[in-house]
């Protein structure tokens, strides 16, 4: 009997945890093979990142072409496996640029450390006893991390609430620490840490969770880009994406599908620097729940010349050091070729291909809609699925598309008229 309990697995080497799973999942030599193979990261690097590692999945890697963000031109790197959105990314870029491209801003790059304290029986009083010892605990934090302090970051201030949970009233400490070009959640949980102790001394309640919040109100980027109406197709394309806007803004229905077009730009440049999507993809969707009505990041305008306005307005912790930024050799080489010099400035060119997301995905909706853009690239994926050669691939694709009908069972029946000779 095969069992999935396997003592020490981590103690093994790659290659006899390898041989363990090949046998356990009955993969054939090529398939183990596949897993194996390690590309640019290197065994020995993978290694170092995470556990129990028995290869690497590769993705394949784009460049989104024409991006001018504050007067600056970007070659923007896109990690990602849906075929379509670095067409588009690309695309909406060049349409933003006769409207002078994207205007980005952010905020300073502050992350919230959170600290739970129960077992008050006056919050309200315990809450004055913190803010009372502010000097002391933002010293503390500080002393734990002298590199980010230097580079003009650490703890600046501190913010306490009381909330009501099931378990009764909670104080909660919010810890606001700039982290410079970190994405910053390693620094603000050692911190959080050394606060603790402080809170429980002059509370006398017990502290439980210290952890950073990726809801980071506080870390926010803001993109404006102007559409030309003659350069999108006219009135109408700038009426159906007002409408677009406005069914998203007014049903959480279609405002997630709204916010995943977002997130298919903001998540495939946060893998493709190395940064934590998962952290970006938590913030992104908390902050459109806020105030308990979910919304879309970006919102539709039309100034006074008829031309489309769209702002995008999310917290984006990324980072240019820690975490895998700086030492996957893929990620560095991204960031090198962005020529960002701030985590801010990278948060500039997510927030904006995010934007550029947006409108590519609303002007095809709102027009002719989604599937024609995306079928030519699907069916790539379909002949690829069917056992199309490479040799073979482009004319499998040519003919699904002649049919309309971008399915496997017709990829493989075109295979095999091909290869039959006809
Ligand atoms: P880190 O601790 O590896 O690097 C940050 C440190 O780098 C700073 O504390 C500072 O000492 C130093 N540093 C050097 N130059 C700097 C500069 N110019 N600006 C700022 N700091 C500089 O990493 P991190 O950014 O604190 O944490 C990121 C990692 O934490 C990611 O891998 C993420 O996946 C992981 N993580 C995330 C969560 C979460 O999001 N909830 C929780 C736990 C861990």
């Amino acid at each position: 009997m095969k069992t999935s309990e396997i003592s020490g697995f981590y103690k093994k080497s790659l290659k006899e945890r390898l041989e363990l799973v090949k046998e356990f999942g009955g993969l054939s030599e090529e398939e183990a093979k596949t897993l194996a193979n390690t590309g640019a990261l290197g065994s020995a690097l993978a290694e170092r990142m995470i556990e129990n590692v028995i290869g690497t999945m590769p993705l394949p890697l784009g460049i989104a072409v024409n991006f001018l963000i504050n007067d600056t031109d970007y070659l923007v790197p896109m990690a990602i496996e849906e075929p379509s959105v670095v067409a588009a990314a690309s695309n909406a870029a060049k349409m933003a640029r006769p409207g002078g491209g994207f205007q980005a801003h952010t905020t300073e790059p502050i992350m919230i450390g959170q600290i739970q304290l129960v077992g008050v029986s006056d919050p309200q009083a315990a809450r004055l006893k913190i803010l009372e010892i502010r000097d002391e605990i933002l010293a503390v934090c500080n002393e734990k991390d002298p590199v980010l302090v230097k580079f003009g970051g650490g703890a600046k201030d501190l913010e306490v609430r009381v909330i009501d949970t099931a378990r009764g009233p909670m104080v909660i400490v919010h810890l606001l620490v700039d982290c410079r070009d970190a994405m910053g959640a390693n620094a603000v949980n050692t911190m959080a840490e050394a606060a603790a102790p402080l809170v429980e001394r002059v509370t006398g309640g017990k502290v439980y969770l210290r952890i950073i919040s990726n809801l980071a109100v506080t870390r926010l980027v803001r993109v404006k880009a102007t559409f030309l109406q003659d350069v999108i197709g006219g009135q109408d394309v700038v009426d159906g994406i007002l409408q677009a806007y406005a069914f998203a803004a007014a049903d959480p229905f279609r405002c997630a599908t709204h916010n995943k077009g977002i997130m298919n730009g903001v998540d495939a440049v946060v893998i493709a620097t190395g940064n934590d999507w998962r952290a970006v993809e938590a913030g992104a969707h908390s902050y459109a729940g806020m105030g308990g009505h979910y919304k879309p990041l970006t919102t539709w305008e039309e100034d006074g010349q008829g031309n489309l306005v769209g702002t995008i307005e999310m917290p984006i912790a990324v980072g240019l050091v820690g975490g895998a930024t700086a030492t996957h050799p893929a990620a560095k080489a991204g960031v090198k070729l962005l020529g960002v010099q701030t985590a801010q400035e990278l948060a500039q060119v997510i927030g904006s291909a995010g934007l550029a997301q947006n409108f590519a995905a609303l002007k095809a909706l709102a027009t002719e809609g989604i599937q024609r853009g995306h079928m030519s690239l699907h069916a790539r994926n379909i002949a690829v699925m069917a056992g199309a050669s490479v040799e073979e691939v482009d004319e499998v694709v040519r003919r699904l598309l002649a049919e309309k009908l971008v399915r496997v069972d017709k990829a493989q029946e075109i295979l095999r008229e091909m290869r039959a000779g006809e």
